[in-house]
């Protein structure tokens, strides 16, 4: 398996550091708001290379952190007159409930900035004894730059030539600080702030320390794979880089994943430019699943314009394989035979290859988009090679094939078939009887099997009425 690691700028063949587990950090988005589109292509890629990984027999220890703590939060906090809290509690929970509708794993670990301050404290500490931070007259604690020897290794930067060529970029106005790279970790509260105390002030974290100290929490401090969008290159990632090596004297993280960004018109999807879509408005548009099969239809390094186009051509490509899945069901119930024939023997040792070129195309640094096309010509296949004299052995190991290879890209191609009007009218009465007769555990019972098969019941004072999820 090879990835590109931006560190070295070459594909590098995948080596854990232990065998058969793998440990895996992925920066979170800053709650404040609903979550767009934008953030929804490194939660969707990333999760896809955990359950590729899943798949190849690796123990994945993935964490991935929500920062609630940030002038954008607080700022919402007192539009709202709410603690910071109460915004940060409430996108954390709609940014779950989109995850799950994308069908993206909630992490092994989901850290929260704002519960992890003593080792951010303990961090810095140390950095300080160290020499590589000090504190400012104001209680400000920053990160001596000059003092971090490899600084500039992952995004490729020379440090003469940032302070150079990029004064802008990184002159601030704070002029307490002793060179103008040098960055914040630790920073005095302002007036009505959310703030914690600490030896140099009363106050709160710079966002890159959050980073590296949830990741060696969680992970350990070496870690295999740290990812992110490609803005968080520099200065974020090369900022974690050396606070964690500083701090730890051992290397960080052993390969640096980026996923290019999510544009609209060709510019960068971000919520500054106004230019988003948030996931919720997009879920009443389209399927999620379809912007899930949109994201993965281009290489995770490749810049992908967001347009009406390409959803359409998501959503063809996805419903193609739904399509044969649906037909696949349909013939395994009607199959009359049960074992399976020479021929088709030798044809599912054909079909066997689109599984070798799907994992191809996935161990050439999760190219999700020729990995797809191995699930198209699959579908092909197995279109042009089923019919009603198929046998069931035959069908269910071409369902198995597409299912698997579906579900590593956590598409569900499998629509469980809806309950017909009669059938839940059957089982409502069922219930009435049930509640009659004083047998509430089967009323209960009936309830959950509806709602499991997408069906709301709601007693009124009319009698039952139900309603479709
Ligand atoms: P933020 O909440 O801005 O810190 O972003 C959370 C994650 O989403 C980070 O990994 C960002 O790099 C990523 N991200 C933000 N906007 C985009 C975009 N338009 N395309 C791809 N990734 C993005
Ligand atoms: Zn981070």
């Amino acid at each position: 398996m090879k990835i590109y690691n931006t560190l070295s700028k070459r594909k590098e063949e995948f080596v854990p550091l232990e065998e058969g587990r793998v440990k895996m950090y992925v920066c979170g988005p800053t709650v404040y708001n609903l979550i767009h589109i934008g953030n929804a292509r490194p939660m969707i890629v990333f999760d896809t290379v955990r359950r590729y990984m899943e798949h190849k027999g690796y123990e994945v220890n993935y964490v991935s952190n929500f920062t609630d703590v940030d002038d954008k939060i607080i700022k919402k906090a007192v539009e709202e007159g709410v603690d910071a809290s109460v915004i940060s509690e409430r996108y954390i929970e709609e940014c779950k409930k989109d995850m799950q509708a994308m069908n993206v794993k909630p992490a092994t670990t989901h850290p929260r900035a704002t519960r992890e301050i003593g080792g951010m404290l303990e961090m810095i500490s140390t950095l300080i004894e160290k020499g590589h931070a000090y504190m400012a007259g104001d209680g400000t604690v920053y990160f001596r730059t000059r003092s971090f020897k490899d600084y500039g290794k992952l995004s490729h930067k020379n440090l003469d030539d940032l302070q150079g060529g990029n004064r802008s970029l990184l002159v601030t106005g704070e002029d307490q600080k002793e060179d103008a790279l040098d960055f914040v970790l630790w920073k005095p509260k302002k007036d009505g702030e959310p703030y914690w105390e600490s030896p140099w002030c009363n106050g709160r974290p710079g966002w890159h320390i959050e980073c590296s100290v949830m990741s060696k929490k969680y992970l350990g401090e070496e870690i295999d794979i740290h990812a992110g969008g490609e803005d968080l290159i520099f200065p974020h990632h090369e900022n974690e880089i050396a606070q964690s090596e500083a701090a730890n004297e051992r290397p960080f993280a052993k390969y640096w994943m980026h996923n290019a960004f999510l544009n609209i018109d060709n510019r960068k999807m971000s919520k500054s430019e106004g230019n988003f879509f948030t996931v919720r408005e997009i879920s009443e548009k389209y399927d999620l699943q379809i912007l899930r099969f949109f994201m993965l239809s281009a290489h995770y390094r490749s810049p992908l314009n967001f347009s009406a186009e390409l959803m359409a051509a998501a959503k063809s490509g996805y419903e193609r394989i739904v399509n044969t899945v649906g037909n696949l069901n349909y013939l395994l119930e009607n199959a009359v035979s049960s074992d399976l024939t020479q021929e088709e023997s030798a044809l599912l040792e054909k079909a066997g290859v689109y599984t070798d070129k799907f994992d191809e195309a996935m161990d050439d640094d999760f190219n999700t988009a020729d990995a797809i096309a191995a699930i198209f010509e699959l579908v092909k296949f197995i279109n042009s090679n089923t019919n009603e004299k198929s046998g069931r052995a035959y069908l269910e190991k071409l369902k198995e094939e597409v299912l698997t290879l579906s579900d590593i890209c956590g598409l569900v191609v499998e629509k469980k078939q809806e309950m017909l009007e009669d059938e839940i009218e059957a089982l409502i009465e069922e219930r009435q009887a049930a509640r009659k007769a004083k047998n509430f555990a089967r009323a209960d019972e009936i309830r959950e099997e509806l709602l499991s098969r997408g069906i709301i019941l709601e007693d009124t004072r009319e009698g039952v009425k139900w309603k479709r999820a």
